[in-house]
C-alpha cells in the first residue's frame, strides 16, 4: 500500500507531465499548421524583393543597353571599325562628352574577326582575363547575329559575389553588315555583404536566363526573377538557417503562449483534484490506519482478557452474558455453556448477597455510571465466596450504551484476613477501654465517652456524674488479702452493671474508685437516688471463704441541671463533693449544691489571692522560740510561715497551706519564706544578737529542690545552725532513693534533721535508723493530751525512750503550760515549745524576745 507522500508525489507529477505533453502537442500542433503559411508567406517576401533587386539592376542596365545601342551606331567609331580613320580618337572624344552611368567601368571594341581593338576604361580597375574572354566570345556571337546582346560574367559560379559583371554587346554596323562589336562592362552592385551576426539571409546571383536550369543553387526555395528585358534574370537562394530561426522563434512563442494559457487550466485541475481525490483518498488511508490500530489493540485485548486473573463478562442492555473469559469460569465453577445467555444475578447471587451492595449496582446499571463492589457470589449455587466487583457501561462510537462489562476478582482470602483482623482489634480495643479485673469501662472510655456527651450539639437532658470511693478498701486488701480485695471490686461492678440502664455507663475509674455516668437521664433526684441504691447495695455483706466483708462507699455527685458549673467540669464538681462527703464521715452521699459550689469557688478565691501575695511578698517568717528543758535558755527558734493579709491581717499555714500545695505554690512560697528568715538571722548577728539554732519545715519534695541547698549555702552568718523538720509521714512510705541521698548531702554540710509530728504516724524503727535524725519533735497532740491521758504519757515515755537508744534529742511541742513544761522536763524532754514560752513572733518581736528572755539565749560559741 503507498503511503500519502508517495500518493502526492505521484498526483503532482502527473500533472506536471500533462501539462508538460499538452504543452508539446500544442506547439507541435501550432508548428504544423504554421509551417507552410510560414513557407508561403516567405516566398512572398523573398519574391517580392527579389523582383525589387530585379527593377534595380535593371535600372542600371537599361542606359547602359540604351548607351551602347547608342554609341554602337556613333559615326566616329563605324569610321573607325570600317577603316575610314585610323585612330579611335574621335569616339574616345565622344565617350567623355558623353555623361556616362557610374556602373559602366569600360568600353571595348572588337573588329569583323572578333580580334580586341581597344577599349575605354572608365574606372581605375582593369577587366580580368574572364571578362575579356567572355566579351570576345560575346563579340563573336553579336557578329553573327547583328543582335545587340546581353552577358553576365559567370566569374563567382557557386559563390556568392558582391558585384557582379554583365557585359552588353552591340553590333557597330555598317550598311547593314556588323564590322564590329562594341562591349559595355557594366559592375553591377549586389550587396551580398554578409550580416554581421553571420547570418546570410538571402543570396542574389545575375543568372543568363538560359542558363538558370543549368544552375545548381542546392537551393528548393531558390526564387528566379527576369530582368527586364536584358535576357538576364535574378536568381534568388534562400537561406534555410532562417525558416529555422522563425520556426524556433514562433514555437518558443507558442509554447510560451501555450503554457500561459494551460496554467490556469491545470492549476484549477490540481487543485480540485487535491480536494476531490487527494484529500479523501487521505482521509481513507488514515481511517484505515485508525481501523488497522484499533483492530489490532482490540486483539491484544482479547488476548489480556483471555489470560486475565480477574473474571470478566460482556453483557448485553439486558445483562445477558454474551462474552466471558476463562478466568471466569474459573472462579464461577461454571461452564462455558451454563453462563452463556444466562444474567449475572441469577447466576452468581444468592441468599447472603448484600441487598444494599445490589441496589448499588442497580442503579448504577440505570444511571450507566461505573460502579465497584463488595458482595457475596455463589460457586455452583452452593459455595459462597466473595468478590470485587467493577461494573462499566460500553458505548458505542456514537455515544449510545450498548452493553456492560463486568470485572470481578476472588478476594475471600483478603476477607478473611480481613475479619481475622478485625476480631483482633476489637478485642485489642476492647480491652484498652475495659478495666480487665471486673470488665468495666476504664477511665480512658469513660473519658472518651463523657468527651463525646459534652461535645454532643444537642444537649437536651442533664448529664450527670456520681463518684464512688470504697471506704476502707486498703483495710480489706491488707487483712484479707487481695483475693478478697477483687472479689469486692467484682461485686460492686456487678451492683454498677445492675443498677445502670440504657446509656448510662458505669465506670472503674482505678483502684477502688468508680463513677456512673449518667446519660439519658442526668437529673440531680435521679443521680441521688440512683447513689443511695448503690450505696445500700454496696453495704450489703459479702462473703469471703466463710467470713464477711462488710465495705462503705463515699458518693459525689453532680449534674449539670443544677447549671452551677459547665458539663466538663462535673467530674471536678464531682470530685469535690466526694472530697466532702470523706471529710462528712465518709459512707453517704453528697451533691455538689449550691454551698459545696462557693466552698470550691472561694478555694478558687483563696488560690488566686495567694498567687497575688506570692507576688506582692505578703508572707513572711515568724519565729516561735525553743528553749532548754532544763536551764530555759533559748536554743533555738522554728520558723513558721504567716501571710500577712492587707485586709484580712496575720492569717495561719492552715488557711494557706493545702491550697499552694495543691496550686504547686508551696515550694515557691517555702523559697521566699527561707530567704527572708535567712537574712533575718544576718540582720541579728549585725545587731549583736546570736541565734543559737533557726529550724526550716520542708515537704519532701522542697528537700530535693536544688535551689535549697544552694540557698542556704550563701548565707552570710555561719554561727547559727540550721535544721530542717521533715514530717514523720514523709518516711511511711517506701523511701525513694533520692531522700537518703539528700539526707546524707545535708548532714555533711553540717544541717540537722528534725523528724516533726513524731508519734502521729507509723515510722518503723528500721526507717527512723536509716534517716538518723538530730532531733524527734513529739507530736503537739501526745503533749497537750498528757496531762490527762496515761496513753498520752506512756507513748511520750517511750518516743524518749527510742530517742535514747538512738542517743537523739527529744523536743516537745504544744507546750501551753506551765504543768506540759514541768511534766516533758521531767520525763526527759530536751527542748520544750509552746505557747507557754512564746507564740510565733514577727521578727521585731522576736528581737526584743530574745534579749529580754528570762532565761537568756544560750551561747553559739
Ligand atoms: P508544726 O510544724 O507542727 O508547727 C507547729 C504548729 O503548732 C504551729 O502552727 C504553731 O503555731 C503551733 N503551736 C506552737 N505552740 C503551740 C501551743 O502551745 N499550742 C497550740 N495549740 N499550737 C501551738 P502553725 O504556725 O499554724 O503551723 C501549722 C503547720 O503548718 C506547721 O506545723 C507546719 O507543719 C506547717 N508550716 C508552718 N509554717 C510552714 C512553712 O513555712 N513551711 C511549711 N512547709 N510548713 C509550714
Ligand atoms: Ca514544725
Ligand atoms: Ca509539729
Amino acid at each position: 500500500m503507498r503511503n500519502i507522500g508517495s500518493i502526492n508525489r505521484v498526483f503532482w507529477l502527473l500533472i506536471g507531465c500533462s501539462f508538460a505533453l499538452a504543452l508539446a502537442t500544442s506547439a507541435a500542433a501550432v508548428w504544423i499548421t504554421s509551417k507552410p503559411f510560414l513557407v508561403e508567406t516567405q516566398r512572398q517576401a523573398v519574391l517580392s524583393q527579389a523582383q525589387r533587386v530585379a527593377a534595380r539592376v535593371d535600372a542600371i542596365l537599361d542606359p547602359s543597353e540604351s548607351l551602347t545601342g547608342f554609341l554602337s551606331s556613333e559615326p566616329t567609331l563605324v569610321s573607325y571599325i570600317v577603316g575610314y580613320v585610323m585612330s579611335d580618337d574621335g569616339f574616345v572624344d565622344r565617350i567623355e562628352n558623353t555623361t556616362l552611368p557610374d556602373d559602366i567601368s569600360e568600353f571595348l571594341i572588337f573588329d569583323f574577326s572578333g580580334t580586341p581593338l581597344s577599349f575605354h576604361v572608365v574606372g581605375q580597375h582593369s577587366q580580368s582575363l574572364d571578362t575579356m574572354q567572355a566579351a570576345r566570345s560575346l563579340s563573336l556571337e553579336v557578329l553573327t547575329t547583328n543582335e545587340m546582346m546581353t552577358r553576365v560574367v559567370q566569374s563567382h559560379v557557386g559563390k556568392i559575389p558582391d558585384e557582379q559583371t554583365i557585359l552588353i554587346a552591340a553590333p557597330i554596323l555598317h550598311r547593314g553588315f556588323a564590322e564590329g562589336v562594341l562591349v559595355t562592362v557594366v559592375d553591377v552592385p549586389l550587396n551580398n555583404t554578409p550580416k554581421a551576426d553571420g547570418m546570410v539571409t538571402l543570396g542574389k546571383r545575375i543568372v543568363q536566363s538560359p542558363d538558370v536550369a543549368h544552375l545548381n543553387t542546392g537551393d528548393d526555395n531558390a526564387i528566379l526573377v527576369p530582368i527586364g528585358s536584358t535576357g538576364l534574370s535574378l536568381l534568388f537562394t534562400s537561406e534555410s538557417n532562417l525558416f529555422k530561426a522563425i520556426g524556433q522563434e514562433m514555437v518558443t512563442k507558442a509554447i510560451l503562449a501555450v503554457s500561459a494559457a494551460l496554467l490556469l487550466p491545470f492549476g484549477v485541475f490540481g487543485w480540485l483534484g487535491k480536494q476531490t481525490i487527494l484529500r479523501p483518498h487521505a482521509e481513507v488511508q488514515r481511517s484505515r490506519n485508525k481501523l488497522r490500530e484499533q483492530q489490532k489493540e482490540l486483539s491484544e485485548l482479547a488476548a489480556i482478557a483471555r489470560k486475565a486473573e480477574e473474571a470478566i463478562l460482556i453483557t448485553d442492555l439486558d445483562t445477558h452474558i454474551v462474552w466471558h473469559n476463562p478466568a471466569f469460569e474459573r472462579i464461577s465453577g461454571y461452564t462455558a455453556s451454563q453462563i452463556k445467555g444466562q444474567t449475572p444475578s441469577t447466576l452468581l447471587q444468592g441468599a447472603n448477597t448484600d441487598p444494599k451492595a445490589r441496589a448499588k449496582i442497580r442503579a448504577a446499571l440505570i444511571s450507566h455510571t461505573p460502579v465497584t463492589v463488595e458482595l457475596i457470589n455463589y460457586r455452583n449455587v452452593t459455595e459462597e465466596y466473595w468478590v470485587r466487583l467493577s461494573i462499566s457501561t460500553l458505548f458505542d462510537d456514537l455515544g449510545k450504551p450498548y452493553g456492560y462489562m463486568a470485572i470481578s476478582s476472588d478476594i475471600s482470602d483478603r476477607k478473611r484476613d480481613e475479619a481475622n483482623l478485625l476480631a483482633t482489634t476489637s478485642a485489642m480495643e476492647w480491652q484498652a477501654l475495659h478495666d480487665e479485673l471486673t470488665g468495666l469501662p476504664n477511665r480512658r472510655c469513660f473519658n472518651v465517652t463523657f468527651e463525646e456527651h459534652c461535645r454532643a450539639e444537642e444537649q437536651t437532658s442533664a448529664l450527670a456524674i456520681i463518684r464512688i470511693d470504697l471506704d476502707h478498701f486498703k483495710n480489706v486488701n491488707d487483712t484479707m488479702g487481695h483475693e478478697a480485695g477483687d472479689l469486692v471490686l467484682c461485686e460492686v461492678a456487678r451492683i454498677l452493671r445492675d443498677v445502670t440502664a440504657g446509656k448510662n455507663v458505669p465506670v472503674r475509674i482505678g483502684g477502688d474508685e468508680f463513677i456512673v455516668l449518667l446519660v439519658d437521664d442526668g437529673s440531680l433526684q435521679v443521680a441521688q437516688d440512683l447513689a443511695e441504691t448503690i450505696l445500700h447495695k454496696v453495704s450489703q455483706p459479702i462473703e469471703y471463704e466463710g467470713k464477711i466483708i462488710r465495705v462503705g462507699a463515699s458518693f459525689g455527685i453532680a449534674s449539670s441541671e443544677c447549671m452551677l458549673v459547665e458539663r466538663r467540669e462535673l467530674v471536678r464538681a464531682a470530685d469535690a463533693a466526694l472530697y466532702l462527703a470523706k471529710e462528712r464521715g465518709r459512707n453517704q452521699v453528697v451533691a455538689y449544691g449550691t454551698d459545696e459550689h462557693r466552698k470550691v469557688i472561694g478555694v478558687r478565691d483563696t488560690a488566686e489571692q495567694i498567687r497575688c501575695g506570692i507576688e506582692r511578698g505578703e508572707f513572711e517568717p515568724f519565729y516561735q522560740p525553743q528553749v532548754d528543758a532544763q536551764s530555759r535558755e533559748i536554743v533555738g527558734v522554728e520558723v513558721l510561715a504567716r501571710w500577712v493579709h492587707p485586709d484580712r491581717g496575720v492569717l495561719l499555714p492552715s488557711s494557706f497551706l493545702r491550697v499552694a500545695d495543691q496550686l504547686s505554690m508551696l515550694g515557691t512560697l517555702d523559697k521566699m519564706i527561707m530567704e527572708k528568715a535567712l537574712q533575718d538571722v544576718s540582720t541579728l548577728e549585725e545587731r549583736g544578737v546570736h541565734l543559737p539554732k533557726i529550724s526550716f519545715n520542708v515537704t519532701a519534695s522542697r528537700l530535693s529542690d536544688p535551689d535549697l541547698l544552694v540557698a542556704i549555702d550563701k548565707r552570710e552568718f555561719r554561727k547559727t545552725a540550721v535544721s530542717f523538720e521533715i514530717l514523720e509521714s514523709v518516711f511511711l512510705d517506701d523511701q525513694p532513693e533520692f531522700l537518703d541521698f539528700t539526707l546524707d548531702l545535708l548532714r555533711e554540710k553540717g544541717l540537722s534533721i528534725e523528724i516533726d509530728d513524731f508519734g502521729s504516724g507509723h515510722a518503723s524503727m528500721i526507717s527512723l535508723m536509716r534517716v538518723r535524725p538530730d532531733v524527734l519533735k513529739i507530736d503537739q497532740r501526745l503533749v497537750m493530751g498528757a496531762p490527762d491521758s496515761r496513753v498520752c504519757q506512756n507513748m511520750v515515755r517511750s518516743i524518749i525512750g527510742i530517742a535514747e537508744s538512738l542517743e537523739i534529742k527529744v523536743t516537745a511541742e504544744g507546750v501551753e503550760t506551765r504543768q506540759h513544761a514541768d511534766m516533758m522536763q521531767r520525763m526527759g524532754c530536751t527542748i520544750l515549745q509552746g505557747f507557754h514560752f512564746s507564740e510565733a513572733l514577727p521578727f521585731d518581736d522576736l528581737h526584743s524576745f530574745l534579749t529580754t528572755h528570762q532565761g537568756g539565749l544560750r551561747n553559739t560559741g
